[in-house]
């Protein structure tokens, strides 16, 4: 391996922000091997950096016979999500068991353009940032509130909430619609909120 070997980034997705021992292990084997960093990325992604060009494909094996799936062009987004119950005090409902649902639904579908990003939070203090996502689902006492159009960056805006206090069947069916329609409007990447005002947008404020 030279030097000058040019090296990269591996993004291996974590549902629900947990990480299998396993692949925590085979992770910290590649990282000692090929002199790698592990970050724990903003969307509870593990990133192994410093990965030299020649054994990529080698540490993509490895972590594939152990289940890994990576970060890729049209995947549906893994939601980011808050510890919430039993985990917080405060929390309301399981998110882990939500993200499971959402993903069970979607996780198949292509199509998904890129900058999408979903979160979820078990409660009205939104620790996983549901308020600034493109589509943010925060559980309440009476149901759920859908916001979209949410994003951070460096001009940070909240999202507009367009469902108030549904069931989790109505929280599945948004998700559907508002994933087509930015599918449908969107070249190749494009945050939500740049579609909030179009006159097809599916769902008024509320
Ligand atoms: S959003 Fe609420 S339930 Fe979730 S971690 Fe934060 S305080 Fe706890």
């Amino acid at each position: 391996m030279s030097s000058f070997e040019e090296k990269m980034s591996i993004t291996v997705l974590l549902p629900a922000g947990r990480l299998p021992l396993d692949i925590m292990q085979k992770a910290h084997d590649l990282a000692d091997r090929y002199g790698l960093e592990i970050y724990l990325s903003t969307l509870q992604n593990l990133r192994l950096l410093n990965v030299p060009q020649s054994a990529v494909a080698e540490v993509k094996a490895a972590l594939v016979a152990l289940g890994a799936d990576f970060k890729a062009p049209g995947k549906f987004p893994i939601p980011r999500i808050c510890v919430g119950k039993p985990h917080c005090n405060l929390g309301l409902i399981d998110t882990k068991e939500l993200s499971e649902k959402i993903l069970a639904k979607f996780v198949g579908r292509g199509k998904t353009k890129a900058k999408l990003k979903i979160a979820i939070s078990a409660c009205m203090l939104s620790c996983s940032g549901t308020k600034i996502s493109d589509i943010g689902i925060i559980a309440g006492r009476n149901g759920y509130d859908i916001f979209a159009g949410g994003k951070g960056g460096p001009a940070p805006r909240i999202g507009r909430r367009i469902k108030k206090e549904v069931g989790e069947d109505e929280v599945l069916q948004t998700i559907e619609t508002l994933i087509a329609f930015h599918d449908s409007k969107t070249g190749t990447k494009q945050r939500m909120i740049k579609l909030l005002d179009h006159p097809d947008f599916p769902f008024p404020e509320v």
